[in-house]
């Protein structure tokens, strides 16, 4: 289907939407065990789309037995890559075709443009599931080079029972780089999406067994992080853990596991991206769009965000009017309106940690150079505008706290050096960016940056086949490409004697 052929109107769509709302474990549809359910409002405008089972330690369990005897069974744990594959990108497929269903799913739960929801997340969380699909009969094992006298054969195994524990900024991108590897390598999975965004992960549970994913093999439990999570994350008989979230969650799942049964776990956090715009760029246009874009984009509820604008002082004011150009042209709007290019913060407690840092940030002394309020707010929903903080010095919150919404803090340098000094000053190191005409300074400058992802005169550039994940607290592990099977697999030698 193409964009063109999109509905025109969401809301008549909208009003009728009636999403899955219970845990889905085994292959079916069950209440929680408690008969708990918590409350779906839609950041929109606030409204109740559902009640959604809550699932708790119980559930867990429940799920990790269809789990583990699915993964023994062996239909799909043992099942040529080559049916594996064919199961996969019909998955993918499906979610193709129902493209515009998880879209509203994912716009009406968290608040994002319909547009991006259509454009972004559904396609590429399908590409995603067809390329660890394409992948897994391409994969070779190996065969170590001893001596004559034996044969050491070097092959990967599925992990077993893995957790994902996901977060709700980009609901089904975030699960399907899970489920798309995970499932690949052949192990069953329970997914246990963001209580702020339960919907779409449990609508793909469904779509999965539509293709052909055996009973057992993808189960989701919906519930909160220190009930539904935490029992996932300790649980004596789930093998890995893949985690995205912040740090601070990041840091317990840890600890989770080191109490428990010391199983894997892969972790993608936070961040608080530098973006260097460097003295001798020439187009500055293109650059002032990117600028706004990596930190806009998406509310600014983006782990890679160019949050910090670290641009030499010369070109700083011409910059500066031109990303705050881009960004007036980029008020919030409803969602559910395609011409919308931003939308609404994820819910109220994350709109008043946004509000709450643009406070902080002119306390300490940083000129607010645009936006800086709530809008919108006879809608009933959350919305901030684009904000942009000129003055900003490194030691301020604003510039060391990741703020996970629409606000940029704009710091300035006078040599590389200290460009150079101010990106790396930071417990995080997901992503960094540079801008610069010389090839010398973008490959110098590129390797001294702490960071999992470097763009070189662009941002978030995006494709599947390369890793994303952090240096330092921004995590462990890589999601995407085929480094993603490292999570998700051990690596076994089996040693034959010949002599
Ligand atoms: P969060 O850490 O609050 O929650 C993430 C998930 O962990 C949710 O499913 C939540 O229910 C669960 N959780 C919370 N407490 C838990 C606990 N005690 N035990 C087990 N699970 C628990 O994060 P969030 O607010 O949902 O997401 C925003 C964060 O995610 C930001 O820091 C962002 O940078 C990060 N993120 C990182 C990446 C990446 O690829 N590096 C991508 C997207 C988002």
């Amino acid at each position: 289907m193409t964009e063109q052929t999109a509905p025109r109107d969401w809301r008549p769509l909208a009003a009728e939407f009636k999403p899955r709302n219970r845990l889905f474990i085994d292959g079916g549809w069950r209440d929680a065990l408690s008969g708990e359910q918590f409350d779906c409002l839609s950041p929109i405008d606030g409204r109740l789309l559902t009640q959604v089972a809550a699932g708790d330690a119980a559930d867990i369990e429940a799920a990790v037995r269809a789990a583990r005897s699915s993964f023994e069974r062996g239909d799909w744990s043992r099942a040529a890559p080559r049916h594996r594959k064919q199961v996969l990108l019909r998955f993918a497929e499906l979610v193709r075709e129902h493209r515009d269903e998880l879209a509203l799913t994912e716009t009406l739960d968290m608040g994002k443009p319909i547009s991006d929801s259509l454009s972004v997340d559904v396609p590429s969380s399908a590409n995603c599931l067809q390329w660890y699909g394409e992948a897994v009969d391409k994969v070779y094992d190996e065969v170590a080079p001893t001596g004559s006298d034996s044969l050491a054969l070097i092959t990967r195994e599925p992990q077993g029972v893995v957790g994902a524990i996901v977060p709700w900024n980009f609901p089904m991108i975030m699960a399907t780089w899970k489920i798309g590897p995970v499932l690949a390598a052949g192990n069953s999975l329970i997914l246990k999406p963001s209580e702020k965004s339960p919907l779409s992960a449990l609508r793909l549970a469904e779509l999965a067994i539509e293709a052909g994913i055996p009973p057992g093999v993808f189960n989701v439990v919906p519930g909160f992080g220190h009930t539904a999570g935490k029992a996932l994350a300790l649980h004596p008989d789930v093998d890995g853990i893949a985690f995205t979230g912040s740090t601070a969650t990041g840091k317990l799942i840890m600890g989770y596991a080191a109490q428990s049964n010391l199983k894997r776990v892969s972790l993608e956090c936070g961040g608080k991206s530098p973006n260097i715009v460097m003295a001798d760029y020439q187009d500055i246009e293109r650059a002032a769009r990117a600028c706004a874009f990596a930190i806009f984009f998406n509310q600014g509820e983006m782990c890679s965000a160019g949050s910090r604008l670290i641009v030499h002082e010369s070109v700083k004011d011409a910059l500066l009017e031109q990303v705050s150009r881009v960004a007036r042209e980029l008020q919030p709007g409803d969602p559910l309106d395609p011409a919308t290019r931003l939308g609404a913060i994820v819910d109220g407690p994350q709109m008043q940690s946004v509000l709450g840092y643009i406070e902080a940030g002119q306390q300490d002394g940083a000129r607010l150079a645009l936006g800086g309020a709530r809008v919108r707010q006879q809608s009933g929903g959350y919305y901030v505008e684009p904000t942009i903080f000129d003055a900003v010095r490194p030691e301020m919150r604003i510039a060391r706290e990741e703020i996970f919404g629409p606000v940029l803090s704009t710091l300035t340098y006078r040599t590389e050096e200290e460009a150079l000094r101010i990106a790396n000053d930071s417990s995080y190191g997901l992503a960094a960016a540079v801008w610069t005409q010389d090839l010398k300074a973008a490959h110098r400058v590129s390797r001294a940056l702490r960071a999992g992802v470097v763009y070189v005169n662009c941002y978030d550039a995006d494709d599947i086949t390369v890793p994303f994940g952090g240096y330092k607290q921004s995590g462990m592990g890589r999601d995407k490409s085929l480094h993603a099977f490292d999570k998700y697999t051990e690596l076994k030698t089996t040693w034959i004697d010949l002599s």
